[in-house]
């Protein structure tokens, strides 16, 4: 049977053992997963067995039926109104030779986008503390390219970033395209926090989206950071002109990972001009909505993020993707789109009661179990009144 899978895969030539598992569709004769139909799962298991259809269910369910679910399973796993803030920071801007057909920084397209150099440390250094004074936990930082190879003076400098930003007590995350198993090693070790690496799409859409690099090519660096100790940070974006089933099929390839992404961005594309993708309707936000619920019951430890898009949210629909299950946002500008102002964010915790996490919060404790620990109303009362 093995010999079979490894016969259906592509495996990329430098690949471990540990991540030949990612490779592996562990259940190849089935395509859409195994039949669970006899197994007795409850909301809030964590499951690398998921069933495509189990998912297109979840995720079709009446939407209200689906947040509570949803809500049901967040506050299983994690402190409910506890939402992460992190920012992020263009590092290298524009002149990229990859073709995803949502991004402005592709060279191939005609857009506003210039393409810079990578910016020197101080400047960086100087923005993640302006971050780090505005509340921001994790400060993230994206470089427009394929990958980070041949640029030995450019990565030298990320890993010096990496480590000053670390020593300032913040989470540190980067997303530099592919990475291989070496680099992913350097970048652990200079105190990297996570690596975002976005899956996109659906296996059978994505090639509607970017034919510059594979799906596998993808789950290969997502491996890497893996191995590497990383957490790792993938998502997808919606609106690219995908069907609610691509949505459940991003979700889906991630659920089947060994280990779950900690992290899972929801982006809703703002269409830019000069992309191939300029002229898409904006997601409709039922179906951000949708995608947020679902993937807090199909992977309920994530850390589920609001991402690009959020700034064409009204306050209240960003209130239904916090029911939802989502528990980090990005605050102050995107990568090539505008985001929403560190003071409307304020008023938006203010408005909906919520706190922002502590950086490195690692929620032992499920809320649950600390409402179950502390004594109930009837213990606490003297007994004298017995
Ligand atoms: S999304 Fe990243 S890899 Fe794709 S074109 Fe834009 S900068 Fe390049």
């Amino acid at each position: 049977m093995l010999v079979k899978q490894l016969q259906r895969v592509q495996i990329p030539a430098r690949t471990s053992v540990r991540s030949l598992a990612t490779h592996l569709n562990p259940h190849p004769f089935t395509p859409n997963g195994p039949d669970n139909s006899h197994k007795s799962y409850k909301d809030g298991d964590v499951r690398h067995d998921w069933n495509r259809n189990e998912i297109q269910s979840i995720y079709q369910q009446p939407l209200l039926e689906l947040v509570y679910r949803a809500a049901s399973v967040h506050r299983q796993h994690h402190e409910p109104g506890r939402v992460q803030l992190c920012t992020l920071m263009n590092i290298k801007t524009g002149g990229c030779s990859e073709d995803c057909s949502y991004c402005s920084q592709s060279s191939r397209y005609s857009t506003q986008t210039e393409a810079g150099k990578l910016l020197a440390l101080d400047p960086v250094i100087q923005e993640a503390k302006r971050a780090k004074e505005a509340g921001s936990t994790r400060f993230c930082m994206g470089a427009a390219w394929r990958d980070v190879g041949g640029r030995k003076r450019g990565f030298d400098r990320i890993l010096a970033m990496v480590r000053e930003i670390k020593g300032m007590g913040m989470e540190v995350c980067t997303t530099l395209g592919m990475l291989s198993s070496e680099q992913a090693i350097a970048l652990k070790d200079a105190g990297l926090t996570a690596y975002n690496h976005n899956l996109d799409t659906s296996r059978e859409y994505y090639p509607e989206v970017i034919t510059t690099r594979s799906y596998e090519d993808r789950l290969s660096t997502i491996a890497n950071v893996r191995d590497a100790g990383i957490s790792v940070c993938s998502g997808g974006i919606l609106g690219l002109g995908e069907q609610q089933e691509d949505r459940v099929g991003l979700i889906w390839e991630l659920s089947r990972l060994p280990e779950h992404p900690e992290s899972f961005p929801v982006n809703a594309l703002v269409p830019i001009k000069g992309t191939p993708l300029e002229n898409n309707v904006p997601v409709a936000i039922e179906e951000v909505v949708r995608t947020i619920a679902t993937a807090r019951i199909v992977m309920p430890k994530s850390i589920v993020r609001i991402a690009a898009g959020r700034k064409m949210f009204t306050d209240a629909e960003q209130a239904m993707c916090f029911m939802s299950g989502a528990n980090a946002i990005f605050s102050g500008y995107m990568l090539t789109t505008d985001g929403v102002e560190k003071d409307q964010d304020a008023e938006l915790f203010e408005k909906w009661g919520l706190q922002p996490m502590k950086p490195y919060e690692n929620v032992q404790e499920t809320y649950e179990n600390k409402i179950q620990a502390a004594p109930s109303p009837l213990q606490q009362q003297p007994q004298s009144q017995a």
